[in-house]
């Protein structure tokens, strides 16, 4: 989380501070990439959260806003309140909404005190409600239903955090029998011969909030990712890379700096500090990318 109280109370001399900010909108952005389909919103210090809807499931829930009511899976990333807070309000609403209990995934050091933070607040309220609070361990696997699945991966922030990979486990023709005519492979399955390979595929990465350094020590899956929705929180050098270290956050000339080994498809930049406009990462992405490598990275939300 950054410290917008502080830069708020600075904000007078500034008029870009006083009118409205696009980014602050409690309607969700949307992205697609081929079936990979997330909403929902991202802004350093006010609110992350991205939503796959089709899974029921939510990256980070920001203050529980009725886009991730609906959601099965929650995944936290670490515990600061414009990620996590949303948690007994989420929870509480969809009580009310006579959904099944939730399934709140995060690291092992924020189990225990998020039911602290449950238990007083069903005291307060005079109520009991059903949810689940799972430690998320790096590297498990852990089953979202159907073929889906996701691991959580070790990020670098200045509490206990991790992001998580979602993957679809798939089937894949043998490549042996690749090329082969139906009736062939009918004869080949006849004999009790397997046709198929079963392989993993890492669909979206997501880090929440890191520096840097959670890139090298990344397994695989994550570089390989179709999607990787990566945290870039400051862009020009009036917070430069010493500010956004200092933060646990990544800055624009870091991710940069690095991206000979991002092969993922897409990048999505989320988590941008609400000094800047979307806009405005997009255009220095555009300045400082060529051709192809400008059409990989995306700023979510987009909506200047
Ligand atoms: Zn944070």
């Amino acid at each position: 989380m950054s410290k917008l109280g502080k830069q708020s109370a600075r904000a007078p001399k500034s008029t870009k501070a006083s009118k409205p900010h696009p980014h602050h909108s409690l309607i969700p952005g949307e992205w697609r990439h081929g079936d990979i389909h997330l909403l929902g919103h991202s802004v350093a210090g006010v609110g992350t959260c991205l939503v796959w809807p089709e899974l029921k499931l939510a990256f980070d829930v920001a203050q529980g806003l009725p886009y991730a009511f609906n959601c099965q899976h929650y995944l936290l990333s670490h515990c600061h309140m414009d990620h996590a807070s949303g948690i007994p309000y989420l929870i509480s609403q969809r009580a009310l909404m006579g959904l099944p209990p939730g399934r709140f995934y995060m690291p092992q050091s924020m189990v225990e005190p998020m039911h602290e933070i449950l238990n007083v607040w069903q005291r307060l309220d005079g109520h009991n409600y059903s949810y689940e609070f799972l430690e998320a361990q790096v590297g498990e696997e852990y089953s979202l239903g159907g073929d889906y699945f996701f691991r959580p991966f070790k990020t670098v922030h200045r509490v206990d955090s991790q992001g998580y990979t979602v993957f679809r486990r798939r089937k894949k023709l043998r490549m042996e029998f690749q090329g082969l005519h139906p009736d062939q492979l009918l004869e080949i399955k006849g004999r009790g011969q397997p046709l198929e390979d079963l392989f993993d595929e890492a669909l979206v990465s997501f880090t929440g909030d890191t520096q840097i350094e959670f890139l090298p020590i990344a397994p695989t899956w994550v570089k390989e990712s179709r999607v990787l929705a990566v945290e870039v929180t400051y862009m020009d050098q009036e917070r430069g890379v010493e500010k956004a270290r200092q933060w646990g956050h990544i800055h624009l000339d870091e991710l940069l700096a690095h991206r000979e080994h991002l092969r993922q498809e897409k990048l999505l930049l989320i988590h941008l500090s609400a000094r800047h406009q979307p806009a405005e990462l997009a255009q220095a992405l555009k300045q400082r990318l060529g051709g192809p490598e400008n059409q990989r990275f995306e700023v979510f939300p987009r909506r200047a």
